[in-house]
């Protein structure tokens, strides 16, 4: 095994080890704030039963089913706009939409816990059966990959992957985001994230029950899919800019809010280096034209042709391997 290979496979590994962990250890053993917040984190106490209750919602299978059949489009090279589209439409509905109608039939796709709660709440309060059940979900579908949790499940990263074929639709140049920038600020914001959350959570009192609030409060796009409207306006203001910004800004850069806010494109980022499936060139093959680095949206593609050891995230838009003029990168094995 290549020293590169080594250390594409422990440095995922020790990166969750050394930044996750240790503060999902102290939110579990963390006596005053700590003990005091967690009583308000309500039920949910991991038990085989719960969590498999949990596992078993139609929000949870359903993201299997949608991400099984994205999987299998993109093998077979049959993913294209006719089923993207609809696609991405079902997930934004099904995860973002759907709770809000009040019916029943949508009871079971609550938006809580959302992508970000399921990182940063354990760290808050002590782990939960719903958190452990989604990230066990989000877990499992990166390292299946092609980071299938991030690319056509979640609602945040779908609606953005939709504005962004509508701005090339509407031939708006989009820049691509700078990786090191990107990877920078999302580490930094869940650094401080991490940091407050040991040294000095913000408390508020809500309904007699104390809370922790974390910096992501005030940037969780996941928020603007709830739409509940808050007693003042500056409130519904904060409530929904996240969500608002992130729209606007997804017409002028790719996936804005994955690349440089979200916890978990962060995290699932260090984990799609080990995937099972993935974009892979052709070995030997390829006459190093550059067109498909040139036309994709994502700083992914010149990386995975240098076969960097830290590739940024892709989120398998398939611009880039439908773009091979020959046809030399596909989603596969790494190797094969
Ligand atoms: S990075 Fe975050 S917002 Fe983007 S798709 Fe993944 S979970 Fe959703
Ligand atoms: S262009 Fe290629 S590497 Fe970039 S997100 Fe799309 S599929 Fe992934």
């Amino acid at each position: 095994m290549s020293v590169k290979k080594i250390y594409r496979t422990i440095f995922p590994i020790m990166s969750i080890l050394l930044i996750w962990l240790p503060a999902l250890a102290f939110a579990q053993q963390q006596p005053g704030a700590g003990q005091g917040l967690r009583q308000g984190a309500g039920q949910g106490q991991i038990t085989l039963q719960n969590f498999l209750n949990f596992l078993l919602r139609p929000k949870i299978l359903t993201m299997l089913v949608i991400a099984a059949v994205a999987l299998v489009l993109l093998l077979t090279r049959k993913m294209d706009n006719r089923w993207k589209v609809p696609i991405l439409v079902v997930s934004t509905f099904l995860y973002g939409v759907s709770a809000n109608l009040g019916l029943k039939i949508f009871s079971g796709f609550a938006i809580h816990p959302s992508p970000i709660c399921a990182f940063t709440k354990p760290i808050l309060y002590g782990l939960r059966a719903p958190m452990l059940a989604l990230l066990a979900v989000i877990l499992f579908l990166t390292l299946v990959g092609p980071k299938l949790f991030c690319s056509y499940v979640c609602p945040v990263g779908a609606i953005q992957e939709l504005i962004a074929m509508l701005a090339d639709r509407l031939k708006i140049r989009r820049r691509k985001p700078s990786f090191r920038l990107s990877q920078t600020v999302r580490l930094l914001i869940f650094l401080a994230f991490v940091a407050l959350s040991w040294t000095a959570v913000i408390h508020t009192i809500n309904q007699g029950q104390v809370r922790a609030r974390s910096i992501y409060d005030y940037i969780n796009a996941f928020e603007g899919f709830k739409w509940n409207l808050q007693p003042a306006l500056l409130d519904n203001l904060f409530h929904f800019l996240p969500l608002l910004l992130t729209l606007a800004f997804a017409f002028f850069t790719y996936r804005p809010y994955c690349y440089f806010v979200c916890p978990v494109g962060l995290f699932t980022n260090i984990i799609e280096q080990i995937a099972i499936f993935r974009v892979v060139k052709k070995k030997n093959a390829c006459s190093d034209c550059q067109v498909c680095a040139v036309i994709s949206p994502c700083p992914a593609v010149a990386e995975i042709l240098k076969d960097a050891v830290l590739v940024p995230d892709c989120f398998a838009c398939t611009v880039c391997t439908r773009g091979c003029n020959q046809d030399l990168l596909k989603f596969g094995i790494k190797g094969t």
